[in-house]
């Protein structure tokens, strides 16, 4: 079966959904954890499934490389090497790829993309097929094209290229996804195009055109304003299909999140929650703080009252704050599963909010802890 989209319930742009795969069913909007190199760090796939994560990511870039797509596909796929059955979703290792452009360790031609390991220095290279061939070997539910991210600001001439590039590559990409017959994955295109609305709304247009189950939204939350970041998920959403799934690629502070819910998107990764724990930044409903600060030493509260996860109903912020600053390994693990949690329950919040038609009030609480 290939990839279905149901919108359930309204509120404004802001839409709830059901994404049925041959996996099962995903609830959005959804906020996807991410678990660069076949775990998200200091966790396990149990306390995925105990975190009720629907859709974890992996990235491509680090998993070719290490332990490399031969020892997974020996392993049956990602699936089972890191015993997780809910849905996977990787991405292509462009942005990876792109993001490390700056070392000089990257060209890319028409064709593809040739690029250094970070971890010895080994040349390799991606073209748009390959991309389809490894992601379709690591078995999973999503794949992404490979796509040509360019860094913001830039000129119009290289949004320009990037654009180009990207379109005729997924038009490859799907040409290859669709040959190789595999109707219980999925694929989706990209829209690139920079803060420049013209290029954003012929990007979306262009790559609605070839066809693919969902549509992410790549190129933003990289260092862009949020107006801008705003401005241009406004322009392009329309240009969307409205029975298909949207995916924002990269964006998971708490205000972003319920904006671009507020605007119609679906999809999020991030590893800003993640991230901020294992740094002793901490999510709660009052905003954000750093568990670091003096006045938490001897703090007999939870990290967040209002939270309801395990760490939060077990363990004081004088106790986590210890652990952090002493670098117990025990302390960015539990940091982790309430940033983590916090995270979730909030999309959970959202999607509660529009189905009673009350987003607004969701919004307002996030703006005044986190605007
Ligand atoms: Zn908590």
């Amino acid at each position: 079966m290939t990839l279905s989209f149901a919108v359930t319930a309204r509120d404004g742009a802001a839409r709830t959904g059901v994404m049925r795969t041959a996996r099962g069913d995903v609830q959005t909007p959804c906020f996807m954890p991410v678990g660069t190199r076949g775990a998200v760090r200091h966790l396990s796939s149990a306390d995925l499934e105990d975190l009720g994560a629907q859709v974890v990511l992996a990235n491509t870039y680090h998993l070719m490389l290490k332990p490399g797509v031969d020892v997974i596909a020996h392993q049956g796929g990602l699936h089972r090497f890191q015993d997780w059955s809910g849905h996977l979703l990787t991405d292509s290792g462009g942005f990876q790829i792109f993001s490390l452009e700056s070392g000089g360790n990257v060209k890319v031609d028409d064709d593809g993309v040739t690029f250094r390991s970070t971890y010895d220095g080994s040349s390799h290279r991606l073209t748009p097929e390959s991309a389809v061939t490894i992601q379709t070997a690591f078995g999973s539910d999503i794949q992404m094209v490979l796509d040509v991210c360019a860094p913001l600001p830039s000129p119009e001439a290289v949004l320009r290229q990037a654009l180009e590039r990207t379109t005729h590559w997924a038009a490859r990409a799907r040409s290859a996804f669709v040959a190789q017959g595999r109707p219980e994955l999925s694929q989706f295109g990209i829209v690139q195009g920079g803060t420049d609305i013209d290029l954003r709304v012929e990007s979306a247009e262009r790559t609605v055109a070839i066809g693919f189950d969902g549509y992410a939204v790549g190129g933003l939350s990289v260092g862009e304003s949020r107006t801008e970041m705003l401005r241009t998920l406004t322009a392009v959403l329309p240009a969307l299909p409205e029975d298909q799934p949207r995916y924002l690629m990269g964006l998971g502070d708490p205000l972003g999140i319920v904006e671009a819910v507020a605007l119609g998107v679906d999809l999020f990764d991030c590893v800003l929650p993640t991230r901020f724990a294992r740094h002793g930044t901490i999510l709660s409903g009052a905003g954000r703080y750093n568990l670091k600060r003096a006045e938490n030493a001897s703090a007999d509260a939870p990290l967040d009252a209002t939270c309801g996860c395990p760490v939060c109903a077990r363990w004081s912020r004088s106790y986590l704050r210890h652990l952090l600053v002493v670098d117990e390994p025990t302390a960015p693990r539990l940091l982790t599963i309430h940033n983590l949690w916090w995270t979730m329950q909030l999309v959970q919040e959202l999607r509660a909010a529009i189905a009673t038609g009350t987003l607004g009030a969701v919004r307002s609480r996030i703006e005044a802890a986190y605007g």
